[in-house]
């Protein structure tokens, strides 16, 4: 069974600082634990649906906007028990460890020296992960390091499409995953560069010959958010057919050999 919990579904800079909606990334439980876009909140909301970042064994960033990496370096902190020691693998954009013209590294050198490994891969290349292998996947954003991800796992794939805008090539990257999880920011007739919008996603699916089981739409913008996002992911489910759910703080899907389920966890109430 391979089980994601969202830790938020915001994104964008009007969501990530009012905190409309939480934008602590999300969690893959599978042979191994990852967690993917720490960020702000996901140290909190990680505690919050009882899973262990001490636990982690890999943290995916997607790139250095502070939606995406800003709770990284404390993620390593829980990952490595405390900085104390040397454990798990970050795999990220070069942007997030080098830094670029206009950002700092989202790592500093301290983590970096306590974790095992250190991926900074191209679309490509493949990662082993446990039982799971992750195949990184291009993506079209301001940041143009960006990556995503196709995991592939033993009850089938699972792909994260982060910020980019559409371009034909995600077709051959993710078709054929069961489950798709994608940035889809904005609402139909709202597009903006560099993010998928309610037409994006519609566009992409019906392209696709083999479509996923699941969609679920993260990444919700201010406009998104008042647009009502459960509107636009049935849009998106009556034009191409797709199961389409919407990412909110504590969501589970649960993806096994009889099938794909969903729930919502409730907060624990110590936090
Ligand atoms: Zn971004």
């Amino acid at each position: 069974m391979i089980e994601i919990t969202f830790l938020g579904s915001g994104g964008g800079r009007f969501i990530t600082i009012t905190q409309f909606r939480s934008t602590g990334g999300f969690h893959i439980r599978a042979s191994r634990n990852l967690y993917v876009d720490p960020g702000p909140g996901a140290l909190i909301r990680s505690w919050r649906y009882k899973l262990d970042p001490r636990k982690l064994d890999a943290i995916f960033v997607s790139h250095r906007h502070v939606d995406h990496c800003n709770d990284l370096e404390v993620m390593i902190e829980a990952m490595t028990g405390g900085a104390l020691k040397k454990r798990g693998m970050l795999i990220a954009s070069r942007s997030v460890v080098h830094g670029d013209e206009s950002h700092t590294p989202a790592v500093s050198g301290y983590y970096l020296d306590v974790l095992e490994s250190v991926h900074i891969p191209e679309p490509g290349s493949r990662i082993k992960l446990g039982e799971e292998e992750m195949v990184i996947t291009p993506s079209r954003h301001s940041d143009p390091t960006t990556i995503g991800f196709r995991m592939k796992t033993r009850y089938g794939d699972v792909s994260y499409i982060p910020d980019t805008a559409y371009f034909d090539e995600l077709l051959k990257w993710h078709e054929g995953s069961r489950v798709l999880i994608a940035a889809v920011t904005r609402p139909r007739d709202m597009g903006i560069p560099y993010h998928l919008s309610t037409d994006d996603a519609v566009v992409m699916l019906r392209k696709m010959t083999r479509r996923p089981e699941v969609l679920v739409i993260n990444h919700i913008g201010m406009k998104m958010h008042f647009a009502n996002p459960y509107k636009e992911a049935l849009y998106i489910k009556n034009l191409t057919g797709v199961k389409t759910y919407v990412a909110k703080e504590g969501f589970r899907v649960m993806m096994g050999k009889d099938g794909i389920s969903v729930r919502t966890l409730r907060p624990a109430r110590f936090v």
